[in-house]
C-alpha cells in the first residue's frame, strides 16, 4: 500500500491533473477542446477555455494552447489519435493566461509560437501568472512562460498544407489590447478568442465595451459558417448574437443611467439585468463589467 501511495505521489508531477480532454469536431479538419463554463479553480486546473486545432496535410495549427503544460501535453496526445502529424504553429489570440500557458509544451515539440505584440509587452519569462497563483505549484507543474517566435502587429497570413490562416487585429482594444482573430477561409471558420463568449459572462477588465461591440460586427462581416469563441459551446454563424445582446443592453442601460446622473455607487444595482442571472459567472463578473462599462462610457460622455 505504502508503495502505491509513494508511486502515485511521484507520478503526479510528471503527468499532473487528469484533464480528460476529448476533441469535438466543429467541421471537417477543425476540432476544439471545449472548456467548462466555470471560473479558474484547482478542481478544474484551468480547463475553462477553448483550445482548437486545424488539421492540414503538413501538420496541425493550434489556436490557443490552454492553461498548463500538462493540458497541452494531453491535448497533443488526443490530436495524435486523429492523425500522426506535427504541430507546426500555435497562434495565441490574446494575453490572458488561460489561453497560452500551454505554449511551452508545443515549443518543446518544435512548434512556432505566434501572437499579438501585447504578448511581448505584457508577458515576461519568470513572472507569476494568475493561473499559477490559483493552481499552486503541484498543478502548475512543468508550465513555463516562453517568448513568441513571431509577432503580429496588424495582420499576417500563413499557409500550411494548402490551408491559409489569416490573422488580423480587428480592433485596437476590444476584449484586450491587440486581440487577434484567425480566419481559415478553406474551413469557413473564424477563431475569435475572447471576442465571443457563449453560455457564460465575461470581464471587460482589460478591454472596452465599445471596442467589443465593434469587433462583433467585424467578425460577422467574415460571413463564416463557424465562429469559434474562447469560452462557450456555440460555434455556428450566429455565435455573436447572445454576447452582442448582453453588451448592447449594458451599454444602453449604463448610458441611460449616466443621463439620469446615477452615480458609480448606484450603477450596479441599477443595471443588474436579472434576465442574465441564469448565465454562468453572473455572480462573479456582471457587477464588475457594469462598473467597467460605466467608467468607459462616462469618460466618453465627459469628452462630449
Ligand atoms: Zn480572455
Amino acid at each position: 500500500m505504502k508503495l502505491v501511495i509513494v508511486s502515485f505521489l511521484l507520478l503526479l508531477p510528471l503527468w499532473g491533473f487528469e484533464y480528460n480532454l476529448k476533441p469535438q469536431k466543429v467541421t471537417e479538419g477543425v476540432y476544439c477542446f471545449f472548456g467548462k463554463l466555470e471560473p479558474i479553480e484547482k478542481q478544474n486546473a484551468g480547463n475553462v477555455v477553448n483550445s482548437c486545432f486545424v488539421q492540414t496535410k503538413e501538420g496541425f495549427v493550434v489556436i490557443d494552447s490552454g492553461p498548463t503544460y500538462s493540458y497541452a501535453a494531453q491535448a497533443y496526445e488526443q490530436m495524435q489519435k486523429i492523425a500522426t502529424l506535427p504541430v507546426k504553429y500555435v497562434i495565441n489570440t490574446h494575453i490572458h493566461d488561460d489561453h497560452w500557458l500551454g505554449n511551452s509544451f508545443y515549443k518543446s515539440k518544435g512548434a512556432l509560437l505566434i501572437g499579438p505584440r501585447t504578448y511581448e509587452e505584457n508577458i515576461v519569462v519568470g513572472m507569476e501568472t494568475r493561473i499559477q497563483r490559483i493552481l499552486g505549484k503541484e498543478l502548475f507543474g512543468k508550465t513555463k512562460i516562453v517568448n513568441l517566435d513571431t509577432i503580429v502587429d496588424n495582420n499576417l497570413t500563413l499557409s500550411l498544407g494548402k490551408e491559409k490562416f489569416e490573422m488580423k487585429q480587428i480592433e485596437d482594444v476590444a476584449h484586450t489590447k491587440g486581440d487577434l482573430v484567425v480566419y481559415v477561409p478553406g474551413k469557413q471558420s473564424v477563431f475569435v478568442g475572447d471576442l465571443v463568449f457563449s453560455g457564460r459572462l465575461t470581464s471587460l477588465r482589460d478591454g472596452s465595451i465599445l471596442g467589443s461591440l465593434s469587433a462583433l460586427d467585424k467578425i460577422d462581416a467574415y460571413h463564416a459558417k463557424h465562429i469559434i469563441g474562447g469560452h462557450g459551446y456555440v460555434t455556428d454563424a450566429n455565435a455573436t448574437k447572445e454576447f452582442r445582446a448582453y453588451l448592447f443592453e449594458i451599454k444602453n442601460e449604463v448610458l441611460k443611467a449616466i443621463d439620469e446622473d446615477v452615480g458609480m455607487e448606484e450603477i450596479v444595482k441599477k443595471v443588474s439585468m436579472p434576465a442574465y442571472k441564469k448565465m454562468k459567472l453572473y455572480d462573479v463578473l456582471h457587477a464588475r463589467t457594469v462598473v467597467d462599462a460605466y467608467r468607459e462610457l462616462e469618460m466618453m460622455d465627459d469628452e462630449e
